[in-house]
């Protein structure tokens, strides 16, 4: 029977297998909607819940597998899902563990996003939220009422860059046995080990969210994000709800993430030096009202980063200075205008240096007692050099900001 196109079914159904056991460092990107059963009783049988089979690209495929478990490892884990963004990981926490009537406890110094997704489509679910002060842990104890059921922690907050007791919050959590989830996209697995905060196995998070798109991407170019547990009920409940919503990372992403891994903890340290040194430089000019740099002695929650990271821990390439109140809005605009190096940009953990000024007083409930008044201006240092950097910041400090 004539075709009204040149057959082809035998290129779609060709019978060549690869040989088996092709190694190489990276693993290979399997990319697929439909994944193929023997038979209708295999199909029948086949569970994707525990890994140990696939069922549909959307349940997971080798590629992803092998994604989740280098995370784990990353973070002292067990169990992860992927998901699209690093905002989609919180709002899969969220959606997994809250219901009308319940409550969530956030930091006010959260990620904004986080704050806007309970302000928004939280509370058209019926689910209420509470900001707490990051900076007293009597005032997150004093929220905790039963109808709490997540409490986020963020260490340090975005922006502001206070670093909170994180143990003592998490201990405050486990008296009141409420689930907390740690935004941990700072400390990417290598600052401190979520899951173990004292290093002796007795104390850590239930929850890790991961804004892959930082420094486990560490191009600028990738968004995901991923939920992270060390128990597995609680990660079967993230899963399920995953699962419902849909939610699901291209295979050529994951692949992206998974090329970067394996320098993710030198790019770390390189950025977190550079951001010292810039820091350190900060501190000597007289612009600069306060520094916010979780390891420097001075900064706001110092102690609380020692204490969880070591004395000569680790700190991601982020740093926020508070510039001195008598320089106006504009002022600050034509510094930041006036870098070269340094481009206007949000997100971080990329190649390039990133400068945002934020206003502190429209993402803070009121002004924190700890920081001087002044414009909030925060750099992500990239893998430029620092000599390069503080040269590109004194150029348009002179030109823009005189002392
Ligand atoms: C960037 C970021 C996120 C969100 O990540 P996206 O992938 O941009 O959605 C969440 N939390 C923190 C602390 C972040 O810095």
């Amino acid at each position: 029977m004539a075709h009204d196109h040149p057959d082809t079914t035998h290129l779609i159904h060709h019978p060549y297998q690869p040989p088996a056991g092709f190694e190489a460092p990276q693993p290979g990107v399997f990319k697929a909607s439909t994944v193929y059963f023997p038979t209708v009783a295999a199909m029948r049988q086949r569970e994707w819940k525990d890994k140990s089979a696939y069922t549909y690209g959307l349940h997971g495929t080798p590629t992803s597998y092998v994604l989740e478990e280098r995370l784990c490892a990353l973070e002292g884990g067990q169990q992860c899902v992927l998901v699209p963004s690093g905002l989609a990981a919180l709002a899969t926490v969220a959606l997994s563990l809250l219901k009308a009537g319940d409550e969530v406890l956030i930091p006010d110094n959260a990620y904004g996003p986080n704050k806007a997704l309970a302000e928004s489509e939280l509370k058209h679910f019926g689910i209420t939220h509470q900001y707490y002060d990051p900076m007293n842990p009597a005032d997150l104890a004093a929220r905790i009422h039963e109808r709490t059921r997540l409490v986020w922690l963020e260490a340090p907050g975005s922006v502001s860059m206070e670093f909170p007791d994180l143990i003592e919050q998490v201990r405050i959590c486990r008296a009141h046995g409420v689930t907390c989830a740690l935004d941990n996209t700072w400390g990417a697995g290598l600052a401190f080990q979520p899951f173990d905060l004292l290093g002796n196995g007795q104390l850590g998070v239930d929850i890790s969210a991961h804004a892959l798109t930082k420094y486990p991407s560490g191009g600028g170019d990738v968004l995901m994000g991923s939920v992270i547990t060390c128990d597995q009920a609680l990660h079967l409940k993230i899963k399920l709800c995953h699962m419902r919503l849909g939610l699901g990372v291209g295979a050529n992403d994951v692949e992206a993430v998974l090329r970067a891994l394996p320098s993710i903890g030198l790019r770390y340290a390189a950025q977190d030096r550079s951001a010292r040194a810039l820091a350190q430089w900060w501190q000597a000019q007289p612009q600069c009202a306060q520094l916010l740099h979780p390891a420097f002695a001075g900064a706001p929650g110092h102690a609380h980063w020692q204490a969880v990271c070591g004395p000569s821990g680790g700190s991601a390439g982020l740093f926020s200075v508070m510039l001195h109140e008598r320089f106006s809005q504009e002022q600050i605009d034509a510094f930041c205008d006036g870098l070269k190096l340094f481009r206007l940009g949000y997100s971080w953990g990329g190649p390039v240096s990133l400068v945002v000024p934020y206003d502190l007083a429209s993402i803070r409930s009121q002004w924190p007692a700890h920081l001087a008044r002044g414009t909030l201006v925060r750099f992500s240092t990239g893998l430029e050099s620092s000599q390069a950097l503080i040269q590109d910041l004194a150029q348009s400090l002179a030109k823009h900001l005189s002392a």
